[in-house]
């Protein structure tokens, strides 16, 4: 594309009124440097590109910024030795959407030591459904087998569960053979999570109430993208040698726990960072999710918009309405 052509983009700035938010035409000149230029086909929204729509959490650490943590395209110029024009890729996190340009424009340049080759057998747009929600649940379920939890020891607790992190690890868990508890506060949404294969779906104010020390022994694994009390009651109930994944903070990010789980039982808590994770981990959890994931599963938790849509779902997923995956098409 010639350097002076304009693409739209959408566009958060700051003024004496605070944070200000338009769809407006860019051209190359107004992107950031980097050493790959993408021709962006799709993105998606993740609850943290809600809170940079909105405003509601500091998010954006430079302005003008183009939100999008998330997005997938067609390289179109490269001085990274590892792409070239043409090829297929995928970025998640390293602070696009944040302190670098991101994915809600049609065009986007970018550290090529950031981005990842398209995995085998993922369209560009399926990519997008699993985006780093759903990769994120891959790096929770690789935390939970490195700390040797397998089916045979027992059930894996899903919290927010029909959230993004949550929908994909509920399809990911019970893929692997994994009896899965799916804790959710829309009962409505029962069918969906067993469609998915959850063999259990509690009402999340189950775990919402002050944790006990040590609670009954119900899981011996847990994926949590609540935090807060949730996340506590998670651990409390988590059987002797088990492992909670904490990865979010939807409730809250506080944590009022004991140390009794893990003293007492050995329980591990693992620390998921999809943002800064290096790039051997992140290929390692994309080659899982394209062998692992169920296609007709991923479809059925994902909802395709138009890019223009993405400014009427933030405060949606913000609220915890949005069920699965979006993905935004360019
Ligand atoms: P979603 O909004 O899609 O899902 C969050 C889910 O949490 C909701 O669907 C809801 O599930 C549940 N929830 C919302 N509010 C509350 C509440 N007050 N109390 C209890 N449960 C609640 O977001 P994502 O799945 O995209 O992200 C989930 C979390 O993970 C976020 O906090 C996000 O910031 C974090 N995250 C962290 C990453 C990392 O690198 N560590 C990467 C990606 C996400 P239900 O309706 O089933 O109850």
């Amino acid at each position: 594309m010639p350097p002076t052509d304009p693409f739209k983009a959408l566009l958060i700035s700051k003024g004496d009124a605070g944070q200000q938010i338009a769809w407006t035409e860019l051209t190359l000149a107004d992107l950031m440097p980097g050493d790959v230029t993408v021709a962006v086909t799709h993105s998606t929204i993740n609850y943290k590109d809600g809170l940079a729509i909105t405003g509601k959490s500091p998010v954006v650490r430079r302005f003008p910024m183009i939100p999008g943590i998330d997005l997938a395209g067609i390289v179109t110029t490269s001085e990274h030795a590892d792409f070239k024009p043409g090829d297929p890729v995928v970025l998640n996190g390293w602070g696009v959407g944040e302190t670098h340009m991101g994915g809600y424009a049609g065009m986007a340049r970018l550290k090529g030591d950031w981005l990842i080759h398209k995995p085998d057998g993922l369209s560009p747009a399926e990519t997008m459904a699993i985006g780093t929600a759903g990769y994120t649940a891959m790096l929770a379920v690789l935390a939970l087998e490195a700390h040797g939890v397998t089916p045979d020891r027992g059930p894996v607790l899903v919290t927010g569960a029909a959230g993004g992190v949550g929908s994909v690890a509920v399809a990911l868990l019970s893929k692997l053979g994994f009896k899965v508890i799916a804790s959710t506060g829309r009962p409505s949404e029962s069918d969906y999570l067993k469609s998915l294969g959850a063999a259990e779906v509690i009402e999340r104010s189950e775990l919402a109430g002050t944790p006990r020390a040590l609670g009954k022994e119900r899981w011996v694994g847990a994926i949590d993208s609540v935090g807060s009390a949730t996340l506590a009651n998670a651990i409390s109930q988590t059987m002797y040698g088990g492992a909670v994944a904490a990865c979010g903070l939807a409730q809250g990010m506080d944590l009022p726990a004991s140390v009794a789980p893990f003293i007492l039982r050995g329980v591990t808590l693992a620390g998921i960072d999809s943002v800064m994770a290096p790039k051997t981990k992140r290929i390692a959890a994309w080659t899982r999710l394209a062998r692992d994931l169920d296609r007709d599963k991923l479809g059925q938790i994902t909802t395709t918009y138009p890019l223009e849509k993405v400014q009427e779902l933030a405060p949606q997923i913000l609220a915890g309405q949005i069920r699965g995956r979006v993905v935004l098409e360019i």
